[in-house]
């Protein structure tokens, strides 16, 4: 089975911007209180996506920064309308890790309280319980994973083993593409337990290991390449598939901040679209939601 996952955040939430240790803005909350331009890019991008799932008549998880529901309204209930699943995807989408050190920012007690507050904004506004974890920017440490256990959390779907870089704060030699149970205190795989690890695609090829979940990679790679990558990985077992409603934004993010990253915002908009219309079209098994691929591993 191959999970559609879609992560909810505008341009503001990247770590460029704000909550991460290099950010133009310390947090979300320090970008609200300066900037008084127009915020809202996803709106739009996220109206064609839900359309664009509706077109495939699939369900997709939704992994959803907790403060869109504050500062977008209506967009949340319309995600749940569709019958899509909810998962938490922090509460201002900050680095819990250094990019750098790898070394907890906050502390485990801040993250805790954080995620506790995200969880319980999105289950008041799904009606449903959140099971489903996504570390923003993919910093994903074995405490983290603990941490949303403990939350009541089943999933996390943050793990990206591959060869050309490591967003883990531990290197995983045994860790494939394949849901697995990672050991306490750290991502490696160990023993049954109650949550699971749901990797992120890559394509191996001479030994090297080239990440295809999605995202930048759809963005810069194409479809064909993303392709190759979900295809070998579903030979492995289930994989999860990933892209931002951001990514098919037609519009140029405030200037200051493209400007920072040139290249990164390089492809994006109906290229991207395209895209994932063409994977959608051709991947061959079955579609489904990580809860999907959760509950086959139960
Ligand atoms: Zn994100």
């Amino acid at each position: 089975m191959l999970a559609l996952s879609v992560d909810i955040e505008d341009w503001y939430h990247l770590p460029y911007v704000t909550g991460s240790p290099y950010s133009t803005y310390r947090d979300v909350n320090d970008f609200f209180k300066k900037w008084d331009d127009r915020y809202d890019y996803l709106s739009k991008p996220c109206e064609r996506v839900l359309k664009l799932l509706d077109d495939f008549k699939i369900q997709a998880t939704f992994f959803i920064v907790a403060d869109i529901v504050d500062n977008y309204p209506g967009m949340v209930e319309k995600i749940v309308d569709g019958g899509h699943e909810i998962g938490c995807h922090g509460l201002h989408h900050e680095c819990a890790i250094d990019p750098k050190t790898k070394k907890a920012i906050r502390g485990v007690d801040n993250f805790e309280r954080q995620i506790t507050v995200a969880k319980k904004k999105l289950e008041l506004m799904s009606k449903e319980r959140i099971i489903g974890f996504r570390a923003p920017s993919a910093y994903i440490a074995g405490w983290m994973v603990d941490s949303i256990e403990k939350l009541g959390f089943k999933y996390d779907s943050s793990v990206s083993v591959n060869s050309l870089y490591n967003k883990c704060d531990e290197k995983l030699k045994n860790v494939t593409s394949v849901p697995y149970y990672p050991v306490k205190g750290g991502l490696r795989p160990g023993e049954e337990r109650d949550i699971i690890e749901i990797p992120w695609p890559y394509f191996k090829i001479a030994g090297i290991k080239f990440p295809t979940g999605g995202g930048p990679f759809l963005r810069f790679g194409g479809a064909r390449y993303i392709k190759l990558g979900l295809y070998q990985s579903l030979k492995r077992g289930d994989a999860v598939f990933y892209f931002h409603p951001i990514d098919l934004s037609d519009e140029k993010f405030p200037g200051k901040f493209s400007a920072k990253r040139p290249f990164y915002w390089a492809i994006k908009g109906k290229t991207v679209e395209k895209r994932i219309r063409f994977i959608l079209k051709n991947i061959d098994g079955e579609l489904g939601t990580c809860r999907d691929i959760w509950e086959k591993m139960r």
